[in-house]
């Protein structure tokens, strides 16, 4: 197999192959809600979307199990089901859906270039950015192990399967004290796994989970594995890691929830977009403009609040119509 030599799209020497530039006037990257959902009414509105999938086809939600909070589907769906049904939609109007990774970009023209997997030039008239975020996890085999059969990164998405029943969540952050208060209205039990004895979290929400009788911290704890026969039916822990006090602890549970954080997948474009010091992408309030004309974001590459389907399919519609009416100002 041939192996491609990455494009340099700063050095003038070594320009692309001519065949290998394609001038495109609305260029989609990524395959979550946001991006398929941008793909949607741009299509319509015959901007002519080319959407490039990305690694993970279809998104953080081709890796959750049942979506039940995305309406239109009264009996739930399938992340993956849900994915494909939006694919389907995309393509209905012909948006040219492409396998392929943004591996490099360039904003400093009027034209917008972005490169695809190192060996193709795209170039647009409009590019909208909806790359997701990745939720973070801890790194140890055991997540692996038992992904969708008891570990999740996403309580609002998972948590309803684990009613009635005892759950740990991990982090000390917003996100983690969120989630795990939103899980003790629906579980028995909710650990929450911190690593130090103090909480990240605002002072606000901190309140609110020393407030919630079923959540149970566990300061100084870290998890190392997990255990149980067909799913997860426990934790093992380590307590006060590495002082003369440490110790392994073990936990009955039923779901682990990861909420240690989530990395926007913005890094291709840093150079020209302006993000937050997480590397979420700045966007200009109310609006998916960024500091680039011609150049809008959506999804949770520029959102750390919501983070929901429902809300990233919103701002794919709103960088559509966002991205059509800079093209017509500009026509
Ligand atoms: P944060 O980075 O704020 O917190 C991550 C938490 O996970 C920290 O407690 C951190 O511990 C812990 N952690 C990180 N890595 C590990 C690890 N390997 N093992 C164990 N624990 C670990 O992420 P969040 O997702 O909570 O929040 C991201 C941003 O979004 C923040 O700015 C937050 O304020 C915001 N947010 C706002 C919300 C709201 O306003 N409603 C809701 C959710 C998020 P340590 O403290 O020791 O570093």
């Amino acid at each position: 197999m041939e192996i491609f030599k990455p494009i340099n799209l700063q050095s003038d020497t070594e320009k692309p192959n001519v065949e290998n530039v394609e001038r495109v006037r609305c260029l989609i990257i990524g395959s979550g809600p946001a991006g398929y959902t941008a793909a949607i009414y741009t299509a319509r509105a015959n901007m002519k979307p080319v959407l490039y999938t990305g690694m993970e086809m279809g998104g953080q939600l081709t890796t959750t199990t049942e979506v039940e909070n995305f309406p239109g589907y009264p009996d739930g769906v399938t992340g993956h089901q849900m994915m494909e049904d939006f694919k389907r939609q995309a393509e209905r109007f012909g948006t040219d859906v492409r396998f392929g990774v943004a591996t490099d970009a360039d904003f400093s023209g009027k034209i917008l270039k972005v490169e695809i997997d190192g060996n193709k030039i795209i170039e647009a008239d409009t590019v909208i950015i909806a790359t997701g975020a990745t939720a973070k996890y801890l790194g140890i085999e055991a997540e692996k192990k038992y992904a969708g059969m008891g570990v999740s990164a996403c309580a609002t998405c998972d948590g309803f399967f684990y009613r009635g029943k005892d759950v740990a969540v991990v982090g000390g952050g917003d996100t983690a004290a969120e989630e795990a208060t939103y899980l003790a209205g629906l579980c028995n039990k909710v650990y929450m796994i911190v690593r130090r004895n103090v909480l990240r979290a605002s002072k606000a929400m901190q309140e609110r989970v020393f407030k919630t009788p079923n959540i149970q911290i566990l300061w100084e704890h870290q998890v190392v594995d997990l255990f149980g026969e067909n799913g997860v039916e426990g934790a093992v822990l380590v307590k006060k890691k590495g002082t003369p006090e440490e110790e392994i602890v073990k936990i009955k549970i039923d779901g682990l929830f990861l909420a240690i954080g989530h990395t926007p997948n913005s890094q291709v474009f840093k150079k020209y977009i302006d993000t937050d010091e997480t590397g979420y992408i700045k966007t200009i309030p109310g609006t998916t403009r960024t500091n680039i004309p011609g150049v809008f974001a959506a999804g949770d590459v520029q959102d750390p609040r919501y983070r929901q389907a429902v809300t990233a399919a919103g701002s794919g519609c709103m960088a559509a119509i966002d991205a059509e009416r800079y093209l017509a100002e500009r026509e």
